[in-house]
């Protein structure tokens, strides 16, 4: 079975299908795959083997891979920091909450055009309580607020209150 975690060369999918990662005493002197620098013999490093495949039925690519676990000259474990810009070059995705809800398309844009309204109605209500108003009118402050308690028992059938309504 393939991973989902690839790595996308020009115009191939390569599947990681097997990761392994280990932190041994440098037996002989190479270069560090993140900062090019050599690791020498004797010193700390990180190795991982990745076999990679572009198909379940093709043959796997092997790719070595080390680090300085503890570079000498100031201490910087490659492989975390690596790893750490990998991150960073690929934001986390929140998911929560967009999971596709099973309603009917009639319902889901009921759904939708009550969230409209909401955003509207709240929208108003940051005008109408922006701290250099001349005053606050209060009544309309009221109403909108009603509208905006009256729109939950509305979109409660339709597919439930969103997590962000109850804030
Ligand atoms: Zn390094």
């Amino acid at each position: 079975m393939l991973y989902t975690q690839s790595i996308d060369t020009v115009n191939t999918i390569w599947y990681n299908v097997d990761m392994n990662t280990w932190v041994k005493w440098c037996g002989k002197t190479v270069q560090c795959t993140y900062c090019r620098e050599d690791i020498t013999n004797g010193e700390p490093a990180v190795y991982a083997r990745h076999r990679l495949q572009k198909s379940d039925d093709s043959s796997p690519w092997t790719v070595n891979f080390r680090w300085h676990a503890k570079r000498a000259r100031d201490g910087q474990c490659c492989y975390i920091t690596n790893q750490l810009e990998y991150l960073a070059a690929h934001p986390r995705i929140e998911t929560r909450g967009k999971k596709k809800m099973l309603i009917s398309a009639e319902v889901r844009s009921q759904r939708l055009k009550l969230l409209q309204r909401r955003a509207r109605l709240v929208q108003r209500l940051k005008v109408l309580t922006m701290p250099d108003m001349d005053f606050a009118d209060v009544d309309a402050i009221t109403t909108i607020g009603q509208q905006i308690t009256e729109l939950k028992g509305l979109i409660e059938p339709l597919g439930g209150i969103p997590n962000s309504w109850n804030r």
